[in-house]
């Protein structure tokens, strides 16, 4: 399989090419060139699987020579066996219909583990064959940095630095990223906030000759492709235990940069019957926006407290777009010219293959602390804000009673003990394995909001290796 730019242009690369970079040299992302097709007896015969041996099913045909069979079963077996829950992602439900997918059960504790922990055991395994060394550089506004850590920190070839907005993040969310070990991992606050992070960072990509020679920067964030590849296994895997490929499903999916429910929609492109995909948003509702009403213009930046979905611009929505614009990377390149300085909007009957796929919602602050307080008083189960946005959106969307709503469960609540306190619960304990977190020493370095300042920073030392 083949990977082709959503803006036209260069030539197909395959899976190791797309690994090891970030966004396609015209700025577009890499998609699939054409997707397998999954059929109904294939789906059948993968109803009872553990999770590791389903992602062996789906994962091969995307990645073909790239890491051989034996390799591949390493990785992905190692992968999932760091989860503490043994099914990996286990299923639970709440009312009649309406399940969680818990996706919380990873070292860091939010769905970012499912793709992490094998894009790093990838990297390595192709980064040996190859004899090269590559710099990770990704910026966070929490969940991804530390899932990028610990999902790279043991490889041999990388160096990974990571940027996040200086006292902008969680407690919690800090102490996991710098806390990690290792003589390659580097943290680095940047005092602006998580936009000037991520400005630094493409300018950094877009330019890369502070680096040595033969060195490049490889992406974490979910522009990264491997990252989506990964995160299509679990759509399948919940809906074959709720009588798929024979019932229907839908998801409702906490999102920010579309990657998570870009990996549903492509789950449903492959065969597997997806009724309904629902994207839930909070305050920050640029896709609730478009798809309610065919408006597609960026607005003011809100502070929430769901931040993993704080976000402007939804990166991986152009992978979607491209789909919509019929796979004609000219027009989306000459649309996406346009966006950020008007409103655009679509044709009737693009806007009509969207409302044909997806819902979509927008859930406050307010409204996110109640459903939270609501689920743990009717059922005794917390959930992290992101979840609640989740399941709130999936109630109001739901037109029938009679599908399975599976609502993903981003996070665990333990990682935004503000929302837990303000919907008037008890703040709760982080699982046995990060319980000493706050005792770990930590490691991190203030820098300017300054692209030099960074640049600099990796510049010395990446010198010492
Ligand atoms: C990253 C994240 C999201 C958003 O996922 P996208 O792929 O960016 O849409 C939602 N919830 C949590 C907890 C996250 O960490």
């Amino acid at each position: 399989m083949k990977y082709i730019s959503t803006r036209g242009g260069g030539s197909p690369q395959s899976f190791e090419e797309v690994l090891l970079t970030g966004l396609a040299k015209d700025g577009g992302l890499f998609v699939p060139e054409a997707l397998p097709e999954i059929s109904v007896a294939q789906m059948e015969s993968w109803r009872g699987l553990n999770y590791a041996e389903l992602a062996l099913e789906i994962i091969p045909p995307f990645i073909e020579d790239a890491i051989p069979a034996q390799e591949l079963r390493q990785i992905i077996e190692s992968s999932y066996a760091a989860f503490d829950h043994p099914e990996v992602a286990p299923l639970t439900q709440l009312g009649e219909n309406e399940y969680l997918l818990e996706l919380f059960h990873g070292p860091t504790l939010a769905f970012k583990d499912f793709a992490l922990q094998v894009l790093g055991r990838m990297l390595d395994y192709v980064l040996k064959k190859r004899q090269q060394r590559v710099v990770i550089l990704g910026a966070t506004s929490g969940d991804t940095g530390s899932a990028a850590l610990e999902g790279c920190r043991h490889s041999d070839y990388v160096d990974i630095f990571i940027l996040h907005p200086y006292q902008r993040v969680s407690d919690v969310q800090r102490k996991q990223m710098t806390t990690v070990p290792g003589d390659n991992v580097f943290n680095l606050a940047v005092e602006g906030n998580f936009d000037d992070c991520q400005r630094i960072v493409k300018a950094a990509f877009a330019d890369q000759s502070f680096l040595p020679t033969g060195q490049q920067l490889v992406a974490v964030n979910s522009i990264n492709w491997a990252r989506i590849l990964m995160q299509i296994v679990y759509y399948f895997y919940a809906a074959l235990k709720l009588g798929a490929p024979q019932k229907r499903v839908s998801f409702s999916v906490p999102t920010g940069n579309f990657g998570d429910i870009y990996a549903g929609y492509l789950a449903k492109g492959m065969g597997l019957p997806v009724d309904r995909l629902v994207v839930a948003t909070n305050k920050n509702d640029i896709l609730h926006r478009f798809i309610s009403s065919n408006e597609y213009s960026v607005a003011e930046l809100s502070k929430t407290y769901s931040p993993s979905m704080d976000i402007l611009v939804s990166s991986n929505f152009e992978r979607y777009l491209f789909d919509l614009f019929g796979r004609d990377g000219e027009a989306l390149a000459e649309f996406m010219s346009r966006f950020g300085s008007e409103t655009l909007s679509v044709s009737a009957e693009q806007w009509q293959s969207v409302k044909d796929c997806f819902d979509s919602a927008s859930v406050d602050d307010v409204t996110t602390c109640e459903v939270i307080a609501q689920v743990f008083t009717q059922y005794g189960k917390l959930m992290d804000p992101h979840t609640a946005v989740g399941l709130k959106s999936a109630r109001d969307c739901r037109k029938d009673g009679e599908t399975p709503m599976i609502v993903l469960a981003t996070a665990h609540p333990a990682k935004f003990a503000d929302a837990i306190a303000a919907a008037g619960l008890q703040e709760p304990e982080l699982p046995p394995h990060l319980r000493d977190l706050f005792e770990r020493e930590e490691r991190y370095t203030v820098v300017a909001n300054d692209l030099h300042e960074v640049t600099g920073f990796i510049e010395a030392h990446l010198q010492h290796h």
